[in-house]
């Protein structure tokens, strides 16, 4: 049972965080001056745009010592949703709770009650998976068991109402981390979520998001010309403030498309973020599509999943950006800051 109310969301973060303040303060105190001062993070008040800490609890208390200001840490399921409100209670001034289905997990969330896997779920494979009586071939892949449960499962759609309660809960929350993945393969198996599945959940997190006037963090992996279509669909009023497309893999052909094929009002609520863990891969690509990328509308992100990595990761894109710009790194440092606070004002 998961177990919120709405008393729950008003209990003191102080609680939770006295338990992990001592020690962690204790070895902060430890490190030398400028360790802690010089950081270009904490000196521009940078902030990661998109990140998962959560999902190193052994590492929490970590926390204490990462110099970006702010990070956005992204709930991609609602089993993982009670995390990132804990982590938001232990440290309010430095987390963004952001809360979404990402699709990799679309496979575990119904939009009507009386659905099963399969009914969102379809095979990979050139053929049907085979019956229990074809099955050898199948076994040996060592993926029947998991696909069967996958397939025979029965979904619950509650997650919406806990989804719309959370952001209502916390006002300065997120939507995200939500979107559209036309190459993912649900973990130990050969199967993929339905398209279709995708494109109502993501259309779903857009509308709520407008409604409730909240940025969002989208993932988005072969299907930018979709995502265009849906956002030019539904228009400005049924679409959120601020967009970020994060880890942002599209072309610069991709970035004009979204900056000035759509309407003005709502291609200027488009932002495009970049990490170095999921974007580094290939720099060639990345600083062409950085350069592509208006002045104002780049954003910069860690992605990691543990806060242990934030820092380091911040700082190597921060690099990357500087190189693509030609900018000297305190110019991007005033930049990169600029352009988060605009993408947090969505009075505008
Ligand atoms: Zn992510």
């Amino acid at each position: 049972m998961w177990g919120f109310t709405k008393s729950h969301c008003k209990d003191s973060a102080l609680h939770l965080r006295n338990r992990v303040l001592p020690n962690v303060a204790a070895r902060l105190l430890l490190q030398p001056i400028d360790k802690r001062m010089n950081s270009v993070l904490s000196r521009f008040s940078l902030c990661d745009a998109h990140c998962h800490p959560q999902d190193d609890p052994r590492h929490l208390e970590l926390f204490l010592s990462v110099e970006a200001s702010q990070v956005a840490a992204m709930g991609t399921r609602e089993s993982n949703w009670q995390t990132v409100e804990d982590l938001y209670r232990a440290y309010p001034s430095k987390v963004i709770p952001c809360f979404g289905v990402h699709p990799w997990f679309a496979h575990a969330h119904a939009l009507e009650p009386g659905t099963y896997g399969r009914d969102i779920i379809v095979d990979t494979r050139r053929h049907p998976a085979p019956s229990d009586q074809q099955g050898a071939e199948y076994d040996q892949q060592g993926c029947r068991g998991v696909e069967k449960g996958l397939l025979d499962s029965k979904l619950s759609n509650e997650w919406l109402q806990k989804l719309r309660q959370l952001l209502e809960c916390y006002p300065q929350a997120w939507v995200g981390e939500f979107g559209l993945d036309r190459s993912a393969i649900i973990p130990q198996t050969k199967l993929q979520v339905s398209y279709q599945h995708q494109l109502q959940l993501t259309e779903l997190h857009l509308r709520l998001a407008a409604e409730l006037k909240r940025p969002v963090s989208m993932h988005c992996v072969r299907a930018y010309g979709h995502l265009h279509d849906m956002i030019k669909d539904l228009g400005p009023d049924n679409c959120p403030p601020r967009i970020m497309l994060h880890s942002f893999g599209g072309s610069p052909e991709v970035v004009v498309q979204f900056l000035r094929g759509l309407p003005k009002e709502l291609g200027n609520r488009i932002f495009f973020s970049f990490s170095s863990v999921i974007n580094g891969a290939n720099k060639t690509k990345l600083i062409s599509r950085i350069t592509a990328v208006p002045d104002d509308r780049w954003l910069i992100e860690s992605d990691q999943n543990t806060p242990a990595a934030i820092d380091s990761d911040m700082v190597d894109i921060l690099a990357i950006v500087a190189e693509a710009k030609d900018w000297d790194l305190n110019r991007t440092a005033v930049q990169a800051a600029l352009n988060f606070e605009s993408f947090c004002n969505v009075s505008c």
